[in-house]
Order: structure tokens, then sequence, then C-alpha cells
């Protein structure tokens, strides 16, 4: 990262804690547990040691059971497993599944790959605020429906479903209940053991981990199962073959253990951060926060204003790094679809600026965000004020 960058764009990826580093390093290194866990000899064992060491960390942090915990490559894989694995398992039963227009990419593709081979998919929209109204979860169920999947945190806004009680709901018709916990896992108390929750997914990389491993959460009940979706060996009881990135495993481990240790004061600290920036651009004539203020991880801020568009702004936020809403940001060519299906308008979703901060964030790189955003939405307006958006 270049030496002038101020980085607020968390809910993309975190910096990697230095610990994790360390602990990485040691596998690598000469001498270090580069075995491969499969392998029966003591060099394989000891891999295999810290292989299950680390899913205990993780387990730990969730609350959950260690063998319920499958490693994959990240959220996407494990989103995708977890989706197409439990519509597989339950096809017989049927074939009606349910998910929000406001998930994750890795969750609305996984469920239109369901609905080319046959699947019936229901798209629910979120209230203004972005959250899921349980009365509407409801009035969609049926009695085909086998999968329902809703994210905890959102990853543009941070806005906060409510999961517990869509997954009372779910389990009380015999419904499997999947959520994308990517942006929530290590950063939200969370315990497993006592929530109605059978799938969920998570990633290391947005909790100071490594990029490349995750994991999926398969709750230990009768009728609930994945079918795999690749196939090989015989590796993470037969649902995810390939042979275990034994660092990477162990970097996630670690990542968990500090997630868990340093939870709270990472959650007060993003809190504090958070209402620091606010106060600093809420006067910015126009400004609105996207998403509900009141159930929202403390880690992301979502702003737009009319009149300026939002790839323009990146620029000039520079040396500040955030996510925005724009059409030249995204690879689909269009403005934000979480955004709209709040209820923004196509000019107001391409203004938006993504700003996520965390654990290393200061208050200074607060002060500094606050000081060019403020900058960048004065200047496009005087050299642009009927500006209209577009690339
Ligand atoms: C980052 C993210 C993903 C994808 O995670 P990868 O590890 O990059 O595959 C999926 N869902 C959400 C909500 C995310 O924030």
């Amino acid at each position: 990262m270049s030496a002038a960058a101020v980085y607020l764009d968390f809910a993309a990826t975190t910096p990697i804690d230095p610990r994790v580093a360390d602990a990485m390093q040691s596998c690598l290194s000469p001498g270090g547990a580069f075995a491969n866990p499969a392998s029966i000899h003591i060099a394989g064992r000891a891999s295999a040691a810290l292989v299950e060491q680390a899913r205990q960390r993780l387990a730990d942090l969730l609350g959950a059971e260690p063998h319920c915990l499958i490693w994959t490559s990240g959220a996407t894989e494990s989103d995708n497993l977890a989706i197409a694995g439990a519509a597989g398992f339950r096809a017989h039963r049927g074939k009606h599944l349910i998910t929000m227009l406001t998930e994750h990419k890795a969750v609305t593709e996984s469920f239109r790959h369901l609905e080319k081979s046959g699947y019936d998919v229901t798209w629910l929209k979120p209230d203004a605020d972005g959250l899921l109204a349980i009365d509407e979860l409801e009035a969609q169920l049926r009695e085909d429906t086998q999968l329902v999947s809703v994210m905890q945190v959102n990853n543009e806004t941070g806005v906060i479903q409510d999961i517990r009680r869509i997954g009372e709901v779910c389990r009380a018709r015999d419904i499997l209940f999947h959520t994308d916990a990517a942006q929530s896992v290590g950063k939200l108390p969370l315990n497993l053991s006592e929530m109605p929750i059978d799938l969920l997914s998570l990633t290391a990389h947005k909790f100071h981990g490594p990029q490349g491993i995750g994991a999926l959460y398969i709750a230990d009940r009768p009728g609930c199962k994945v079918l795999p979706i690749m196939h090989g060996g015989g590796q993470e009881r037969r649902l995810r073959p390939g042979s275990l990135p034994v660092h990477q495993i162990v970097g996630a481990g670690t990542a968990a253990g500090i997630a868990r240790d340093e939870m709270a004061d990472d959650l007060l600290h993003a809190a504090t951060l958070r209402d620091r920036l606010w106060r600093g651009i809420q006067d910015v004539p126009g400004i609105l926060c996207n998403g509900s203020t009141d159930h929202v991880y403390p880690g992301i801020l979502n702003v737009s204003v009319p009149g300026v568009e939002g790839e323009s702004l990146m620029l000039g936020l520079e040396p500040v790094c955030a996510a925005s809403g724009s059409a030249c940001n995204s690879t689909s060519g269009e403005s934000s679809y979480v955004l709209r299906a709040l209820g923004r308008s196509d000019a107001l979703a391409q203004s938006a600026i993504r700003f996520s901060f965390g654990r290393t964030t200061t208050k200074n790189d607060i002060d500094v965000a606050i000081e060019r955003y403020r900058w960048a939405v004065d200047h496009l307006r005087s050299i642009a004020p009927l500006h209209s958006p577009g690339c």
C-alpha cells in the first residue's frame, strides 16, 4: 500500500494483523508445517494438528462445535456450497428458495444459477432502511420452500438483519436457513450454539486474516446437509476436497483468536470513529446516510449527496481509499443494486461513498477523510453545478 494512503475500505478487505502474519510465516519457514495434513507420517500429523487447533479457535469464536466447520477458499465458495449444496440435498422435497435483493453477488449469482436450472426463487425487497420485514418473509413461505438465505451485515451499508428472528421462522417450518456472515464474523458477538442458523459463510480476510481462506458452518442436526459442489479427495468430510493450505488455515485461526479477545474494544473503537466521521460531514448540504442508523455495524458509513458522481468523488478523496456506488466502480456497469433496492434514485446511488474502517484506523485517518470529502463535494459542485451522473 502506498505510504500516503489513508485506507478506509475495510469492507473490501482488512489489513492483515502482524500476529497473523507471524503465525503464517512460521509455517512457511524452513522446517515449518509444510507437510500435507492428509499424510499419515509424523510431518503430516504435525500439520493436521495445526489445522485442528485453528478449527477449534474458529469454533470458539463462533460458539460452534469444530466438526461443524468446513474450510473453504473464502465466503464466495462457502456461499456457493451452502446454497447449491443445500438446494441439491433438498431438491426431492421442493424447489422453492428465498433470498433478498440486497445480498452479496456470491449469493445472488448462486441463486440466479439455480433459477436457470429449474428452481423457483423469491427475491425479497428490504424497506427503505435496508431491513427485512419478518411478515414479508412469512408471507412468501410455501409448502415447498427449502432454503432461506439472508446475510447478517450488509457489505455496502452495514445494515444488520435480525437473523435470530429469521432463523426462528425457518426452523419452525423445517426450512434451512443460511446466512452470509462475511461482514460480521469476528466483529459482532455470535453464539451459534443458541442460534437457529443451519449454514453460515465466513472469510478470514474480513477480520484481519489472510485472503483465500474461509469456512462454511453446517449445523449438526437431522435434515441439515449439503451436497458437495466439487469432487476429489475426501478432505473436509467429503464436502470440500483439495489439499488444505496449512499456512492460510493457521492465519485464519490466529485471526479468529485475536478477534475473540479484542472484539469488544474493536467495536467500541469503530463506533467512536463512525460518530466522528458522521459529525464531520453531516452538515454537507443534501447529504444522506444510506441504510438504517440503528441497526448498523459501526465499521461502515455509506453516504450519498445529490449533484455529484461517485467516481469523481473517489478521485477527489485521494489519498483516502474508500468505495463508490457508481457505475465506473462496478464491473456490471450500473449503480449499486443494493442502494437502488433501498429506493435510492440512480443518481443518489451513483454518488454513494462507502467508508469502512476498524482496528487499525486512527482518528487522524477519519479527520483526513472528513476534510477530503468536504473539499471534493464542494469542488465538484463548483465546477459542474448541474453535472449529471454518467461516465
Ligand atoms: C467479502 C464478502 C464476500 C466474499 O468473500 P471472499 O472471501 O472474497 O470470497 C461474500 N459476502 C460478503 C457479504 C462479503 O462481504
